[in-house]
């Protein structure tokens, strides 16, 4: 069966070039990075390199990028890492489980925890988070760009902000790396968390940007490895991958790849919106990254769309894959206001670097087709028909 994949929100294929980056590391070169010899060294100088393809990418110092098992592990770095009992964070609705249930348990262990609301385009405002302040607040961790819109924040804004007050600013920038330009000085935050697996890299790696001079405290305790920040025997093979994609995304950028992935997404979203009724976008009118667009469509399940899709070859996803099986609609679209029916009826399609326009004609060819099979079995539908 012909399959196309446009889930790349929830992860992203790994690209050939980049497999074949890490191989070695898994046979001849498996060295451990901490080792004095000849192995060791081999392995050190790719995690090395990595570190600077990687520094590259965000614009940073390569010394200020402690590796992680992923974005859950540098989202609870920078939040538990820069925080202690007492203290107050700010954080807002939108963000991934891995902000929203680190800053949760933050507060069951002694701090004060401020959540914003969102506009119903899905953005932050930075004036919310100068108000939120407090004499006490250390952290603001505010996502750069939505896992299920797209959105994009003014993270530029509430660094200034942070700067002026003296607090830490962290942002989860796991959906925007690789997507739009990603500048830490910018964007002017202490810590950022990416991930390797949004990024055509392998699940299970991922990266803190830590500003020189932030004191961070680890989460694990073991080697000195990552210069204290991070202890546990390096994931050579995945940093390797993660450098080598961090690389490719550069060269990317400068190319205008991603212009290319915005027009694909224009035409997917404008096609759905010619042909389907009482459907609209989630997030319209805001900034986005160039891949991700969120569609509502009233009167049908959204599993259920995402479901009989999948059947015929779609793969797309209802809010996000962690929360996907849970009966709760998505909290980043309640958060925007949507009524839970419309919540429950949204579908995310994200694109990726090897989506092509044949994909987008796949989709275009089924999603107007499976919605009104849908329609034709939703009682909301069948009694709006009576009444009209
Ligand atoms: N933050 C955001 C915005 C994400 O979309 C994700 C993954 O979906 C994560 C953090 C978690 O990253 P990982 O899956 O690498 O732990």
């Amino acid at each position: 069966m012909h399959r196309v994949y446009l889930d790349n929100n929830a992860t992203t294929p790994i690209l050939p070039e980049v497999f074949e980056a890490m191989r070695p590391y898994f046979g001849e070169r498996f060295g451990n990075a901490s080792s004095i010899h000849r192995h060791g060294q081999d392995a050190r100088a790719a995690v090395e390199g990595a570190r600077e393809s990687i520094a590259a990418l965000l614009a940073c110092h390569p010394s200020e990028i402690v590796f992680t098992s992923g974005g859950t592990e540098a989202d609870n770095l920078a939040i538990f890492g820069l925080t202690a009992a007492g203290d107050h964070l700010i954080t807002s609705g939108i963000e991934h489980d891995a902000v929203i249930h680190a800053c949760k348990h933050a507060e069951e262990v002694g701090c004060e925890v401020t959540v914003l609301p969102v506009d119903a385009h899905g953005v932050i405002d930075p004036t919310d988070v100068r108000r939120a302040l407090q004499p006490n607040t250390k952290l603001i961790s505010i996502m750069m760009a939505n896992n299920e819109t797209g959105v994009l924040q003014p993270v530029g804004e509430i660094g200034k902000i942070a700067a002026e007050a003296g607090v830490f600013f962290h942002t989860d920038a796991v959906q925007a790396a690789g997507k739009v330009a990603v500048n830490v000085q910018e964007i002017g935050c202490h810590a950022l968390s990416i991930s390797g697996h949004k990024v055509h890299a392998p699940q299970g790696v991922g990266a803190l940007y830590v500003r020189k001079g932030t004191k961070i405290r680890p989460l694990l305790y073991g080697g000195r490895h990552e210069r204290s920040r991070r202890a546990g025997t390096e994931n050579v093979p995945g940093i390797v991958a993660l450098g080598k994609a961090a690389q490719l995304a550069k060269e990317g950028l400068v190319r205008g790849d991603e212009q290319k992935i915005a027009a694909l997404r224009d035409r997917l979203q404008q096609g759905v919106l010619n042909q389907v009724q009482e459907a609209g976008v989630n997030g319209d009118g805001a900034p986005r990254v160039p891949n991700t667009t969120n569609i509502y469509f009233d009167h049908i399940e959204g599993e259920a769309l995402v479901i009989s899709l999948d059947l015929k070859g779609l793969a797309v996803s209802a809010g996000s894959a962690c929360s996907s099986g849970a009966v709760e609609p998505s909290h980043v679209l309640v958060s925007m206001g949507l009524r839970p029916d419309r919540a429950h009826a949204s579908i995310r399609f994200s694109l990726g670097k090897q989506t092509t326009a044949a994909d987008i004609d796949f989709a275009l060819a089924l999603v107007p087709e499976t919605v009104a099979r849908l329609r034709e079995l939703s009682p909301s539908f069948k009694r709006q028909a009576v009444r009209a």
